[in-house]
């Protein structure tokens, strides 16, 4: 049997186009480290192969509103923008977390996105920090929030002539404090039992005045810990209020038993590390109250 045709267009324009001719059977390539996979299993067989790579979406640019990432800016290349590091620390969390260096060289944040999986890595820090993806089509460009656009486990609301083409991410107002923590079953180069980021800022009182806590590999997709958002708004963080907190977000996931977890051990794992993160949090803000 052949494999799929191959295309490297040289501009978006190009690529869209052929995607809007050739539909759901054109499948986009970017680092290609989850699609070839996918290709080797039989899980997908595309009849054309688009490779995004002369398309020019892959840079990160900075503004007084947040930061654009284009779609195919690597893992490595997050890590290596101080913006990043500096101002979206749970994304760098993640990246740095985020397989080993030539899967992180390969590996772009769009793929990643589109990919869809319930494990992804960046997904929980980019919710947390209200990302936004814009989606072309060779007729339309629209921009829609990242919540909702997770419909199942490898499914996504794209429809099959878009590509995505850029993530953005607002600026963070000041006292802001995020975190990524992930658990694998060994240090490196493992999926995700339970991955989540938490991002909190406070008000001029010391008071949350806005709470994320993202939650991966636990439900179908990953999921918002609405409930205990709730529990932490308007509130001063207290040992109480971060236990409390962490047993509800616990409580609203949906884990399964699969190869890698039984489903109690993500559930107790999820209120360990939401309370560990939102203890660090708590510190961080703490300190950086007392040194401003
Ligand atoms: C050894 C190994 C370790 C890994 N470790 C991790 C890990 O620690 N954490 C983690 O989250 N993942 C991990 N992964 C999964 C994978 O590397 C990531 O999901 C990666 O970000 C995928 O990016 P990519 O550019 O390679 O995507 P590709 O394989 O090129 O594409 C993935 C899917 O997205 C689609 N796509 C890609 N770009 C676009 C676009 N711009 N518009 C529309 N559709 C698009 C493709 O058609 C395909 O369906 C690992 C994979 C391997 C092989």
């Amino acid at each position: 049997m052949n494999g799929p045709e191959y295309i490297a267009p040289a501009n978006l324009g190009d690529a869209l186009r052929i995607k809007h001719e050739r539909g759901a059977q054109a499948r986009v390539i970017a680092g290609g480290t989850d699609l070839i996979l996918r290709m080797r299993d039989k899980v997908l067989a595309p009849d054309l192969l688009i490779d995004l790579k002369n398309v020019s979406l892959d840079t990160i640019s900075d503004s007084d509103n947040g930061i654009r990432l284009g779609a195919c800016v690597t893992l490595s290349q997050i890590l290596s923008e101080p913006v990043i590091t500096g101002s979206y620390p749970a994304l760098a969390g993640a990246c740095r977390e985020f397989a080993g260096p030539p899967i992180r060289n390969r590996g772009t944040l769009g793929g990643n996105l589109v990919n869809a999986s319930p494990a992804a890595d960046l997904v929980p820090p980019l919710l947390a920090y209200d990302a936004n993806l814009v989606l072309a089509s060779s007729s339309a460009v629209r921009e829609l929030p990242l919540t909702g656009f997770f419909t199942g486990p490898g499914q996504t609301v794209m429809a099959p002539d878009e590509i995505l083409t850029e993530v953005r991410l607002p600026s963070m107002p000041a006292p802001t404090a995020s975190v990524f923590i992930k658990l694998g079953q060994r240090r490196s180069m493992a999926i995700s039992i339970v991955n989540l980021a938490i991002r909190l800022t406070l008000d001029d009182a010391s008071r949350v005045s806005a709470a994320r806590i993202v939650l991966g590999a636990v439900a179908p997709t990953p999921i918002r810990a609405g409930a205990s958002e709730a529990l932490l708004t308007g509130q001063e963080l207290s040992g109480e209020l971060i236990a409390l907190a962490a047993k509800k977000a616990s409580r609203e996931t949906s884990a399964i038993t699969d190869v890698r977890a039984s489903k109690e051990y993500r559930e107790k794992m999820t209120r360990v590390l939401v309370r560990r993160a939102l203890e660090s949090i708590r510190d961080e803000l703490q300190r950086s109250e007392s040194s401003g």
